[in-house]
């Protein structure tokens, strides 16, 4: 604890963390000696990880990379960080974000990362110019860095799966309901699913077998499925492994330096024994727009919690309630999630309801039902998860849509509420990291990691 401690403090420029607490992180350091010297270790006894600073926790503020609730002190651990410190894990601190997840490039984050005066970039450690990926870049920056073991992320189009792959590490999103959404501040409810971002497919094992399991109290949506031991197949044979390659995943938008490294990915496959073969996903495309009309539709209705009555930010002077609510609004949201808010609110509104987030819904059922035709022919799906490497700090300027649009190879298996893995897949240009998804059927995620360690 001791040793991250100080590299998280040493490499404070790259603005992966927003909050340490060296105390409580030292207390639980002890507990777990004493825990290891009892010879009553748990499973990660001892082992220093950081959470993304969506999951609320008692020993440090949680923000959600906004103004909104800057200082906000949770009275209670979400459910995947009590878990994970049932295990024996220490928590190191947590880490920066695109504010309630709301990003591609954790160029979102309102909050001023650990050792800064204000809010900063998050700097990619492969090329510190460039973005780490979002929104869990603080995660992906502190494993890729080497300030942490590993980290905590959460993905609702993405999140873990994209700053994985920019920042050359492994990261796994389960199945929809594997992992507790309680105490992980909402964005899109339908979507959310928590999952560990490490050095290995190995290590997510690990991190994921602690995390997951029923929790029916807090979570509704948490699914009624034992915890597992996800590293029980690492080391298995692929031999005879059908690897669907969607063709729909490799069209022109995709940058050749990608193509080249996920196709010497998938030779690598096929000399382990597994057979590749032809996909399609034809709704892939439709996954942008369906995407960007549910998330922010739930995202409007979970952040109208924000209100400044019942905790965050509040604006200092206003007339009447109705000011009160608009001002701490206005000034407590950033930029992206006013952006997310509007598109929501309109897209639920009488009259827009049927011709947009009615159809979202439906198109959304057809696109599970896409996947679930690829997978009559094949054990697993495999494709890139971005089509570019790490863009520069700011080279989407103010263009949302440039983001969105990057967010492409995610969006489907979120939809389909589906496990994927991002996993190294050698280097694209500049020599920056190149990630693989594999993208498995529900519940398969042992069978996911397995495939990812052989590569690894
Ligand atoms: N980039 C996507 C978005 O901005 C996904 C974010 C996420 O998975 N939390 O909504």
């Amino acid at each position: 604890a001791q040793h991250f401690l100080a590299r998280a403090k040493s490499q404070s420029d790259l603005g992966a963390y927003v909050a340490l607490n060296e105390e409580a992180t030292l207390a639980q350091a002890q507990a777990a000696d004493a825990r290891i010297a009892a010879g009553t270790a748990a499973p990660l006894e001892g082992v220093a990880l950081a959470h993304k600073d969506i999951f609320v926790t008692r020993d440090f503020p949680s923000t959600a990379g906004s103004r909104m609730l800057a200082g906000y002190r949770s009275p209670f651990d979400a459910t995947v960080v009590q878990r994970l410190a049932q295990a024996g894990a220490v928590t190191l601190g947590k880490l920066n974000c695109d504010e309630f997840a709301m990003g591609s490039a954790n160029e979102n984050s309102a909050v001023a990362p650990w050792g800064h005066a204000g809010p900063a970039p998050v700097r990619n450690p492969w090329d510190r110019r460039r973005v780490p990926g979002g929104s869990s870049g603080g995660s992906a920056v502190a494993v890729a860095a080497r300030l942490v073991p590993a980290a905590t992320g959460s993905d609702t189009g993405g999140s873990i799966r994209q700053p994985a792959a920019f920042c050359g590490i492994t990261g796994i999103k389960p199945t929809y309901g594997r992992a507790s959404r309680y105490g992980m501040i909402a964005f899109a409810s339908s979507l959310d699913q928590a999952g560990p971002m490490a050095r290995s497919a190995e290590d997510c094992a690990l991190l994921l077998s602690a995390m997951c399991g029923p929790d029916p109290d807090r979570d509704s949506t948490s699914l009624d499925r034992p915890a597992e031991d996800f590293g029980r197949a690492l080391g298995d044979s692929i031999e005879g492994l059908r690897i669907g390659v969607p063709a729909e995943f490799f069209g022109p938008g995709l940058a050749p330096d990608v193509r080249a490294a996920i196709d010497a990915a998938l030779k690598e496959y096929e000399k382990l024994g597994a057979k590749r073969v032809p996909v399609s996903l034809p709704r892939t495309e439709l996954s942008i727009p369906v995407y960007y009309t549910i998330a922010p539709a739930e995202a409007s209705s979970n952040l109208s919690r924000f209100d400044g009555v019942k905790f965050g930010h509040r604006a200092k002077d206003y007339t009447d309630l109705a000011d009160m609510y608009r001002k701490t609004r206005a000034e407590g949201f950033g930029a992206e999630v006013k952006r997310r808010i509007m598109m929501g609110t309109y897209v639920l509104s009488h009259g827009y309801y049927d011709a947009y987030y009615l159809q979202a819904q439906k198109i959304r059922r057809m696109i599970a039902d896409d996947f679930q035709n690829a997978f009559r022919h094949c054990d697993l799906i495999a494709g890139p998860v971005a089509p570019t490497v790490a863009w520069e700090i700011g080279a989407h300027g103010n263009d949302p849509l440039a983001d969105y649009l990057a967010d492409i190879f995610t969006l489907p298996a979120s939809l389909a509420g589906l496990p994927g893995i991002s996993l190294p897949a050698g280097l694209g240009a500049d020599a920056m990291p190149v990630g693989l998804q594999l993208i498995g059927n529900y519940f398969d995620e042992a069978r996911l990691l397995n495939a990812a360690h052989r590569l690894q």
